[in-house]
Parts: structure tokens; sequence; C-alpha cells
């Protein structure tokens, strides 16, 4: 039984290890890729759900990390949130989506919005404000078309400090929105509260419209309650035909999904905006 006791301890301390160096390890591959300019930016368009138009893109990160070898965020982005590594790659991902969006409003993409995701390590840096103004100012990118998409894991810290942090941001003129808005507990009057200017509903409500009927009249709800809060309610994740009449039919105003674009590169959207919204 000591034995066993000790192999086990054994064992435990090595996974320890083998996590932490692991995590080590990983970490200064995530500083020497961020050096080396192997994180790219994809964008996704967002369409107008009544004239099928597009209004903007969410700026996804990626890490090619070697020619054709192309890592998830969901692999990096969590333990780039552990390591505090979010907030550089945060960093330049805000200004890189901005420089790029300022560059396409230039060439005629009037009114077109980027939006930004920031984790919550990130937002709760002391000077986050001071680097979205610092790199508005620098880009030159209108501040009301900068959207910043917030979780609800902001709010778990310290409400006060959150709210008064959306408050601060959104006097610098950039809009927020909730991402995967109805899989924790926010309400919508907490939302309001909250001063959101658009909600992201999850993309697993989506899927579950059309596989689930039972669910459409929770995100029917979640519409008609957006619209009497004024909130803009966009939808992620839209696949199919069917999802996109429905949340059409029911007052979304902006679709994301495979359905109308998958995440394209910086070139494939130079194409797109040179293609459709250029007038
Ligand atoms: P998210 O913010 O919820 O982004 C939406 C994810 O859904 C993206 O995955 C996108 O490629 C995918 N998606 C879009 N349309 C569809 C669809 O029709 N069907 C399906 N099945 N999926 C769709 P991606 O690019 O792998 O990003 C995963 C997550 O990583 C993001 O989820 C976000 O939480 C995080 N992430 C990505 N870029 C950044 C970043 O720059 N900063 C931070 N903090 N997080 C990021
Ligand atoms: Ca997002
Ligand atoms: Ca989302």
């Amino acid at each position: 039984a000591k034995t066993t006791g000790k192999n086990r301890a054994v064992f435990y301390r090595e996974d320890f290890n083998q996590t932490l160096s692991g995590k080590v390890a990983m970490e200064k591959e995530l500083r020497r890729a961020l050096a080396q300019n192997e994180l790219i930016l994809y964008y996704q368009p967002q369409v107008d759900a009544a004239t099928e138009k597009l209004t903007g893109a969410e700026a996804l990160v990626r890490w090619q990390k070697a020619p054709g070898v192309m890592v998830s965020p969901a692999e990096f982005i969590p333990l780039a949130e552990e390591t505090g590594m979010i907030v550089p790659i945060g960093e330049w991902v805000l200004r890189t989506a901005c420089r790029k969006a300022k560059q396409w409003i230039d060439e005629g993409a009037s009114d077109f919005h980027i939006s930004v995701n920031v984790s919550p390590r990130q937002f709760y840096e002391a000077n986050f404000v001071d680097i979205v103004a610092s790199v508005l100012e620098k880009t030159g990118l209108p501040p009301r078309l900068l959207v910043l998409e917030v979780t609800e894991g902001i709010a778990i810290l310290d409400e006060g400090k959150t709210t008064e942090k959306l408050i601060q941001l959104k006097q610098l003129g950039v809009h927020i929105a909730m991402d995967d808005f109805g899989t924790g507990y926010s309400s919508l009057a907490y939302i309001k509260q909250l001063q959101i200017d658009i909600l992201k509903i999850a993309q697993t409500f989506i899927f579950e419209v059309s596989s689930d009927p039972d669910k459409a009249p929770i995100v029917k709800a979640i519409l008609a309650m957006a619209d009497s809060l004024k909130l803009t309610v966009i939808a992620e994740g839209v696949e199919t035909e069917e999802q996109f009449r429905f949340l059409q039919e029911n007052g979304c105003n902006w679709i994301q999904g495979y359905y109308f674009y998958r995440p394209l590169p910086t070139d494939e959207m130079n194409r797109v905006l040179s293609k459709s919204c250029v007038q």
C-alpha cells in the first residue's frame, strides 16, 4: 500500500510538472509567435438580415505555426488567458483589426463596423480603456464603428468595476456587444443595466432553432424583448436557410454564420468588400 501511495504521489507530481512545464513552454511559444508575426486575423462578415448586405465583420485570431499548419483559437486562447499572454495578443488583435477596418472604410465601405473579442483578463487590465483610446486615435477609425465583444465573464470579478469600465468605454464612442448570450446567467435587465448595445445570441440557440422546435419560442422571446429594449441583435452560427428565415421573420438585425460567409483571410475579405458594399 505504501508503494502504491508513493507511486501515486510521484505520478501526480510528474503530471503536475508536465502540465506546468507544458504551460510554460506554450507561453514561450505564444510569445515567440506574436513576435515573429505568426498570428494572423481572419474576418467573418456580418450581414443585415433585412437587406442581406454586409454591415461589418468579426476579427478572429489564428496561429499560423508553420506553412499550412493553423492552430485554432480554441486551442490557445484559454491558455493565453491563463498565462496573461492574452493581454499583448489582444492588444495586437485590436490594433490590427482597427487598422484594417479603417483601410476598408477609406476604400469605400462606409459604415462598416469591426467586432473585436475582448477576454476578461484583458478587460480587467488597468489601462484597457487607454489602450482602446490610443488605438482609435492612432488608426483614425471612427469609434462608433468599433464593437467590443465581451462575455459574461467580465462581470464575475466585480460588478461595480465592470459597470464603471463599460461606461468609460462607451464615453469613447465605441459599442459593446455581449457575446454568447443565453449560455450564462445574464438577464436582459442586467444587459440593459450594463449599457450593452448589441446582443449576440449564442450559436447553440441558433442550432436548436432547427433541431428542437421547442427552443424556437426562446429565441423569439429574446428577439422580442431585445427589440423593446432597443438592443441590436446578432445571431451567430447561422448555417441554414431555415435558420436565416426564422431569424429574419422574427426581427433579428444581423446575421453571422457559414450560411453567408465563413471566416475569411484578409485578401478574400478584400475581394468580398470590393464586390459588395462599396457604393
Ligand atoms: P466566438 O467569439 O464565439 O466566435 C465565433 C466562432 O464560431 C468562431 O470560431 C467562428 O469561426 C465560428 N463560427 C462562425 N460561424 C459559424 C457557423 O455558421 N457554424 C459553426 N459551427 N461555427 C461558426 P473560431 O474562429 O474558432 O474562434 C473560437 C473562439 O476563440 C471565439 O468564439 C472566441 O471566443 C475566441 N477568439 C477568437 N479570436 C479571438 C481574439 O482575437 N481574442 C479573444 N479574446 N478571443 C478570440
Ligand atoms: Ca465573438
Ligand atoms: Ca460567440
